[in-house]
């Protein structure tokens, strides 16, 4: 999209704002990120005003936009949860407890006075002069156009489109007589009870649609995949959190022990599938074969091309996916698409498959900053053209803080680092009388290879692939990268130094 395209779609309304109010610090989003980021601020930084814009009608992200049958985490929620919260539930858990459990942190901290719904920010304007961002948004109830100005930008937005999710266009799309839908808009209506369903794709949303379809009445699910996908099974308990309950220790210590549990051995994994890939694909491999038996078909679909961890790793609680194929009422297809048809597929074996109802589980719409329209000082900024600064700041945006997780461990761990460093840098900020901040490169970074945001050798989903040039870029070292490890960064951001050249204050 080019510059006057951006700007034009950014124009709120036309109108002069009803209303411009300001703020220490906006947040942008209510999702998992942006609640955490307003428990900080509080905590941490006692007198800071903020506010938190949220375009959706409530809270949650994530958790409130994907309503598709069986949706739940695909981590553990000790670690997904936050640092100060702790988890009483099962550790994958679903949408709606996910939800209840942020609810808690809204009403026990009185956050919810903070949050304006309704409201979808397009433009973000920071003024060198003023030292401050100038947020305009459109509530979404009344289609009034409001006006913000905040020192401070906390961005909270995720990483994707919200209102719809990546389709791929296929020939004879328009052909086929059956419904078409995608997991991120799923109908209410949708009624499946009885009828053929095939979903594409196999990732993690895929592994969830199919039991929970299978499980609950449908006639058919077939899963069709390109390629398969490594998946781990277990109980959806932790024996040790039973253990320490049953011996009634306090819930706040059984938190942070499960979660030190739960982090040592994702950190032994994730190294072994560095260092021994082979055999941890092995494993991964006779674990799907002893849940199917002899018989099935394990090489063709569920022998995986990558190495383990180059995509993000679902967890399949219960091994409820391979009690549905077991069962017959799933299957898996590995095959290609050639076209749709008016009852259904045809792949490019030849084969064909009919279905009543088509699940594209075909992933994401990565989008930067929310689609929000920023500029600096009346010029258009392209987050693409900038260097990230530890995967949170970016060379020349003054005031400004992105939280985005780890895609090998739960996102939330690093949404409490990064606000961690939000409410310190604020408070060095204050208590030395300085109003801007911006990342540069220094001296000694001139020379640094300037790469893309994320190395596609190390993780490669396909949103990332299809939206990398739209990614700030990284360097060489790591302050000008996202490492995906929390186990240096929670060490490393702590003791960030806020005198280092990188930072330039004004
Ligand atoms: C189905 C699914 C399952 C997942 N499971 C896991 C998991 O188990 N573990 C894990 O670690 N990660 C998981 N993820 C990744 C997940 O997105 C993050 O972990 C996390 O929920 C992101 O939280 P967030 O608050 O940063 O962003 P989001 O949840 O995306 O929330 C961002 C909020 O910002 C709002 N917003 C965006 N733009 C604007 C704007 N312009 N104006 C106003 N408001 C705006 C959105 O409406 C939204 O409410 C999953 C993702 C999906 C889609």
């Amino acid at each position: 999209m080019n510059d006057a395209a951006i700007l034009s779609r950014a124009t709120p309304t036309g109108s002069d704002p009803v209303s411009t109010e300001h703020f220490d610090v906006l947040i942008v989003g209510a999702g998992i990120s942006g609640v955490g980021g307003a428990y900080h601020l509080q905590t941490q930084c006692p007198g800071t005003s903020y506010v938190v814009l949220e375009m959706q009608d409530t809270f949650g992200g994530t958790w409130w936009t994907h309503k598709y049958p069986g949706i739940r985490s695909d981590s553990d929620l000790h670690t997904f949860g936050y640092r100060f919260k702790p988890w009483r539930g099962a550790p994958i858990a679903t949408a709606e407890e996910i939800r209840r459990y942020m609810g808690e942190v809204i009403e026990e901290n009185d956050i919810a006075r903070h949050i304006r719904y309704h409201h979808k920010i397009l433009t973000a304007q920071w003024s060198s002069e003023d030292k401050q961002w100038t947020i305009d948004a459109r509530r979404t109830d009344t289609d009034e156009h409001v006006r913000f100005t905040a020192n401070f930008l906390y961005m909270c937005q995720g990483y994707y489109r919200h209102d719809q999710g990546y389709t791929p266009q296929w020939d004879g799309m328009a052909d086929y007589k059956g419904r078409i839908v995608h997991p991120q808009t799923w109908p209410e209506d949708l009624d499946y009870t009885g009828k053929k369903v095939i979903v594409i794709g196999s990732g993690a949303t895929a592994a969830t649609v199919v039991p929970a379809m299978a499980q609950n009445g449908v006639g058919h699910v077939t899963m069709l995949q390109r390629s398969p996908t490594y998946f781990r099974t277990g109980r959806n308990a932790i024996e040790l959190a039973e253990e320490l309950r049953r011996l009634q220790v306090d819930e706040v210590w059984i938190h942070e022990i499960v979660r030190r549990k739960i982090l040592f051995e994702q950190d032994a994994f994730t190294r072994r599938t560095f260092q021994e890939p082979e055999k941890v694909r092995q494993e991964l491999i006779d674990n799907i074969r002893s849940l199917l038996g002899p018989d099935y078909d394990v090489d063709t679909h569920f022998t995986p091309r990558y190495r383990p961890w180059r995509q993000r790793l679902a967890f399949v609680p219960d091994a409820d996916l391979f009690t549905g194929i077991a069962s017959g009422k799933a299957s898996v297809v590995t095959d290609e698409i050639e076209r749709f048809t008016e009852t259904g597929l045809l792949l490019k074996s030849g084969k064909t498959l009919d279905a009543d109802i088509i699940v594209t589980a075909t992933g994401f719409d990565l989008c930067v900053m929310g689609d929000i329209a920023f500029t600096i000082d009346g010029e258009p900024l392209n987050f693409a053209d900038t260097v990230t600064y530890r995967g949170m700041m970016f060379t020349g945006v003054p005031n400004l803080v992105w939280v985005f997780g780890y895609f090998r461990a739960s996102w939330t761990l690093r949404a409490d680092l990064v606000g961690d460093f939000v409410c310190r840098l604020l408070a060095d900020m204050k208590a030395n009388g300085r109003r801007s901040v911006t990342v540069r490169l220094r001296d000694e970074d001139q020379d640094m290879k300037i790469l893309p945001w994320i190395d596609e050798e190390n993780f490669n989903p396909g949103y990332m692939m299809r939206g990398m040039h739209l990614l700030p870029k990284r360097g060489e070292k790591d302050e000008w990268a996202h490492t995906q490890d929390y186990w240096n960064e929670k060490d490393e951001f702590p003791k960030i130094d806020l005198a280092d050249k990188a930072f330039v204050y004004g």
